[in-house]
C-alpha cells in the first residue's frame, strides 16, 4: 500500500521522531502550524478514527503518548490541543489515521 505514514513507521522515509514503541510513533509534522506539531499515528495502517477497533488498545495507547509528549514539551500547564481530521471536509489529507499534537500557543474555539 503506497501510504506515506506506513513508510514513516517502517522507516523507509525520514521523519522526526520524537518517541517510538512497538505500537506507536510520534514525529514532526513537516509543515507545522504551531511551535509545537507532533503527529502521533499507530504503526498499524487504519485509515481514519471510522476504522479503529474500539474495543482494542490503539487509542488508548495514542492518548497514553499523547500525554507523555505534552509532558515533554512542556505543555501540561499552558494547555494543548489533540485533534484528528476525519474525511474532505474536516480536510484530512494523509488516509493513515494520526492526531495531531498542537502548542506553544493560542488557539481559537470553536476552529475555523
Ligand atoms: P491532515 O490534513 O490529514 O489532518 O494532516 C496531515 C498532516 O501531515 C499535515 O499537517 C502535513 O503537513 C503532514 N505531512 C504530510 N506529509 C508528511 C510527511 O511526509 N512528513 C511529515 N513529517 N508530515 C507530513
Ligand atoms: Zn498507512
Amino acid at each position: 500500500m503506497d501510504c506515506i505514514f506506513c513508510k514513516i513507521a517502517n522507516n523507509e522515509i525520514p521523519a522526526s521522531k520524537v518517541y517510538e514503541d512497538e505500537n506507536v510513533i510520534a514525529f514532526k509534522d513537516i509543515n507545522p502550524v504551531a511551535p509545537v506539531h507532533i503527529l502521533i499515528i499507530p504503526k498499524k495502517h487504519y485509515e481514519s478514527v471510522l476504522e479503529i477497533d474500539t474495543e482494542g488498545n490503539i487509542l488508548n495507547n495514542i492518548f497514553k503518548v499523547a500525554k507523555i509528549i505534552a509532558q515533554q514539551m512542556n505543555l501540561i500547564d499552558e494547555g494543548f490541543r489533540l485533534v484528528t481530521n476525519t474525511g474532505e471536509k474536516a480536510g484530512q489529507t494523509v488516509k493513515h489515521i494520526h492526531f495531531h499534537l498542537l502548542g506553544g500557543r493560542d488557539f481559537q474555539w470553536p476552529p475555523g
